[in-house]
This record gives structure tokens, C-alpha cells and sequence, in this order.
């Protein structure tokens, strides 16, 4: 007998997971179909330094996901989801030995602060107050607000650029340097339109939820949707790259978990040209080059902040920052860039063997770029961390276009699901009322490239679910 599911989900992301979590959630019957050997997209763990040295190949550190509504909606604790938090969320080092300081618990953040405490208190409380409400309405498409007032105070600060906010609100450079840091997860030059909701968002979340990695890895997030799915009936198959609809099982949905340009071309049948071509001129934004280390030692930091905390940002002044962020749009990679760095051995003691570490760290490069950061990327851990190769014992590098290669999604290693310039994060990935519908009824978009973008948070496959459910699925 052929087979017959009420939906089948296309690629097998932290997104296309949600999504199915949720349509199983309602008693629909799922089937995911994945292309890579291992299901998880960018939330897979790997041992690729040594054995027992667990790493994240892409996601780390999950503020967005510990705070959205997908993930307080579908409780996956029961099925192996712990979230991990640091002792302190992030520490941004500075040259003089100093670091300035995010914790979990916005009355330490302002205590830590000195002179800006009082700023930053003014920016974030009002806004805490309301989180949840917060979330819901910025963690999705663009619509009228429920609650106009929260939205409007919150959308006059986002639209500004990362520059023109830390301006005005604080006094200390070292303040607007750690904004800044945040913000720079945008992939934009600081000084363009919308670059502050990244700080804003990233730090609301953290100040509700923390930045915590999830235990064992973030293959746990992905591992424990899965077996969500499989207690409700659903299948998750592996090595199935789907290139066209004809192929697929029988439904009355299919949820794409693709970028727009592959979307157009496996539903090419099923969808009009002029959609189609809108699809197409969707634009992608830089790479990220990545190293993981396998540590005898944690990373000996100057800075004590540094040994404590889960992420660590390494910019230096807002100037330095910022100059490597244009190094970026102009094509090129600066010698001292912006480097990402995340510590989870420190907290989670199930990533590598008994008193050894990991380490995580990855740079912003133009799109496709195949140059070889990792000697600049040392160097500026060195710098505000002296000793630190003696400690290393391996390392696996991976560039923009082996990123493609591990992820198809991930086009030219944009880890974002396309350039974040104002228009695009608004209009995700077309000028569309509904982005998640498309004009065939069973077909939907629930990709990263819909809102509300990148990061793992399930929301771009919440949204799109609920639509199905509301349509074909009724
Ligand atoms: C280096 C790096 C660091 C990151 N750090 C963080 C972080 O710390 N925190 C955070 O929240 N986010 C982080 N991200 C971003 C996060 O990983 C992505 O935003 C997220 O994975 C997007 O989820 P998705 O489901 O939309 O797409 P993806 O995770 O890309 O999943 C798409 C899936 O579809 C599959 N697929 C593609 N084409 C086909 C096809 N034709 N047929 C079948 N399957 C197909 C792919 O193999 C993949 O499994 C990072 C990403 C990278 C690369």
C-alpha cells in the first residue's frame, strides 16, 4: 500500500524538527525527510578533534531557544533536553585586563557595570517586565501588535542602528563595546538600520533565560525532538535528499526546511514563475570561518570574568569592532577579527575527558570565502590569553564553503539564512503578508530565511506549522 502522511518536512534543522514537533503535537502523522547522514542540521555534536572531545559544529549557545515560545509550548526535558547554564553568560576583555560583564540576573549585570548600570537598567527593565509578551510578538512575522505600546517603545530602539543606540544611551566605551559584540551577531556593519535589535533581543533573552548550551551537546535539542516525534508515530529518515516534489510520499502538506533558491527549484512544478522568481532574488550575507580545539587546560584568560564565563566576545574597543565588521562587507578579513568564542566544557562536564576541555570559536569572512583564519583567530585568543596554543592538543578548522558542504542551507557559510540588512529581516524571504504560506496551498516555507531568522528558537517552524494546521491540516 503507498504511503500516506498528513505532512512530510523537508530537512531535518532545528526548524523542520519544530515544525514536525508541533504538527505531531496537534496528532498529525509526520514524516521528515533529511539529506545528511545525521539529522539536526546546525544543531549537530560531533567527535571531529579526538575521541571523547564532544563539539558543536555550528550552534553553542542557546539564549534564543532556552526563551521562545516554541520551546516553552513543546516540553522536550522528558526526552533529554537539559539546558546548562554558565556561571556568567558572556565577558567581553579589553587590552588593559579589564572585562565588562552579561550575567544571567540583570541586577548582577548593573552591579558589574559601574556608571552605566543605570543606563543599561533604564534600556532592559522595561522591557523585562514583559518578556514573554515581548517574544511573542517580535518572534514572528511582522503584524499589527497586541500590545502597541510595548512594541512601539521596543521598535524605536531596534530599528536604530548598534552605533546610534550605544551612543545615546551610555557613557562607558567599554559598555558600547560589549552592546556592540552582541549586536555584531547581526553579520552587518554596526552602523546600519536594525543592527540593535541583535543586542537587544540576544540580551532580553539572556537576562529571562541565560546563555546556556544544552547538555552532552546540541545534538541533545535536535536528539530530543526526534524522539518527541517517534513517541507519537512520526519518522525522521536520514540520506533522503529531496530534489524534487514528485518524489515525495503522499500529503497534504509539505513544510520545506530550505533556503528560498531551493525551495524554487524542488517545488518548481508547484509553484507560479513570478513566486518563484521573487524566491530567486533573495539575497545571502557573509560566511563564518570555525575552529574547534580539543584543550589539556581550560583557556587560561588574563581576565578572571573570562575563566567563568560560557561565551566570550574578543573585539577589543567598539573601534576595533566595528572596523572588522566593514573589513567584512568590503570583501575582506581583518588581522585582528572579531572572534566568537564558546567555553561549554567549563559548564557541561560531559563534553570531553575527565580534566580535558573544548573550545569553540568562529570569525565573520566574506561569502564563500575560502581563506584560512586560523592563525589570525589564535592570535587574537593569545592576545587576551597568553599561553593559550600550549594548551591545545588538536583542532578541526572548517570554511565557508565546507560549511555549505555540511549544511545546504548554510549557502556560501551564511549561518543566518541570508544578508540581515533591515529589508531582508523584515520582509523574510519575500514582501508577503503570511511569509510561511506560498500560493499552493500545501506547500509551506519554515526555513531560517522566515521569520524571525536565524538561531535555533524552532519559531521560523512553529509559525509555519500553525499555518498548516490552520489550512489543510484543519
Ligand atoms: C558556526 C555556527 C555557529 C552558530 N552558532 C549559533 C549559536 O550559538 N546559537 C544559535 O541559536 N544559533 C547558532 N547558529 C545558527 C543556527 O545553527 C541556525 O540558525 C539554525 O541551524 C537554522 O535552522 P534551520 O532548521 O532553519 O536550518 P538548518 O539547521 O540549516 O537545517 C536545514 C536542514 O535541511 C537539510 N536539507 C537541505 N537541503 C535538503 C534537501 N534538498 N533534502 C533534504 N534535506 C535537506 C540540511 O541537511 C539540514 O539538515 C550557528 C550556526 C553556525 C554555522
Amino acid at each position: 500500500m503507498p504511503e500516506r502522511w498528513d505532512a512530510i518536512v523537508v530537512g531535518a534543522g532545528p526548524n523542520g524538527l519544530a515544525a514536525a514537533c508541533t504538527l505531531a503535537h496537534a496528532g498529525r502523522s509526520v514524516l521528515v525527510l533529511e539529506a545528511a547522514a545525521r539529522p539536526g542540521g546546525g544543531t549537530r555534536t560531533e567527535e571531529i578533534t579526538e575521541r571523547g572531545f564532544k563539539h558543536d559544529i555550528c550552534s553553542a549557545i542557546h539564549p534564543m531557544g532556552a526563551a521562545s515560545p516554541f520551546f516553552r509550548t513543546i516540553d522536550l526535558r522528558p526526552y533529554g533536553l537539559e539546558w546548562v547554564h554558565p556561571e556568567l553568560a558572556l565577558a567581553h576583555p579589553f587590552d588593559d585586563g579589564s572585562a565588562m560583564q552579561l550575567h544571567h540576573s540583570l541586577d548582577a549585570t548593573v552591579d558589574a557595570m559601574g556608571d552605566d548600570g543605570k543606563h543599561w537598567r533604564r534600556l532592559f527593565q522595561p522591557f523585562l517586565d514583559h518578556t514573554d509578551a515581548l517574544l511573542d510578538e517580535t518572534l514572528g512575522p511582522l503584524r499589527i501588535p497586541r500590545r502597541m505600546m510595548l512594541m512601539a517603545r521596543f521598535g524605536l530602539r531596534a530599528l536604530r542602528s548598534a552605533e546610534g543606540l550605544t551612543r545615546a544611551m551610555f557613557g562607558n566605551p567599554k559598555t558600547r563595546a560589549m552592546f556592540g559584540g552582541i549586536s555584531a551577531h547581526a553579520l552587518v556593519p554596526l552602523h546600519s538600520f536594525g543592527t540593535a535589535s541583535f543586542g537587544l533581543m540576544l540580551i532580553l533573552a539572556g537576562h529571562k533565560a541565560g546563555w546556556p548550551a544544552a547538555r552532552g551537546g546540541s545534538i541533545a535539542i535536535s536528539d530530543a525532538m526526534i524522539a518527541y516525534l517517534r513517541e507519537r508515530g512520526c519518522e525522521v529518515r536520514t540520506e533522503h535528499r529531496v530534489t524534487s516534489l514528485r518524489e515525495l510520499p503522499e500529503s497534504k502538506a509539505v513544510l520545506f526546511d530550505l533556503g528560498p533558491h531551493q525551495v524554487a527549484r524542488v517545488a518548481a512544478d508547484a509553484l507560479p514563475l513570478r513566486y518563484r522568481n521573487a524566491l530567486l532574488r533573495w539575497r545571502y550575507g557573509p560566511g563564518v570561518f570555525k575552529v574547534d580545539w580539543a584543550l589539556d587546560e581550560p583557556i587560561p584568560w588574563k581576565n578572571e570574568a573570562c575563566r567563568r564565563a560560557g561565551t566570550v566576545h574578543l573585539a577589543n574597543t567598539w573601534e576595533e569592532l566595528a572596523e572588522t565588521e566593514r573589513a567584512v562587507s568590503r570583501g575582506e578579513v581583518s588581522e585582528r577579527p572579531f572572534v566568537l568564542v564558546a567555553q561549554q566544557s567549563l559548564f557541561d562536564d560531559t563534553r570531553a575527558p575527565k580534566g580535558k576541555h573544548t573550545g569553540w570559536a568562529y570569525i565573520h569572512v566574506p561569502h564563500g570565502s575560502t581563506i584560512d583564519a586560523t592563525e589570525r583567530i589564535e592570535s587574537q585568543i593569545e592576545r587576551f590569553a597568553p599561553g593559550f596554543r600550549d594548551v591545545v592538543r588538536a583542532r578541526h578548522v572548517i570554511d565557508a564553503r565546507a560549511l555549505e558542504a555540511h549544511d545546504e542551507n548554510m549557502i556560501g557559510g551564511d549561518i543566518g539564512g541570508g544578508a540581515n540588512d533591515l529589508w531582508q529581516l523584515v520582509w523574510r524571504p519575500m514582501v508577503r503578508w503570511d511569509p510561511y504560506t506560498t500560493p499552493n496551498p500545501s506547500l509551506f516555507l519554515c526555513s531560517s530565511s522566515t521569520p524571525p531568522g536565524g538561531g535555533v528558537h524552532g519559531m521560523c517552524g512553529w509559525h509555519a506549522a500553525q499555518r498548516a494546521l490552520r489550512g489543510v491540516l484543519r
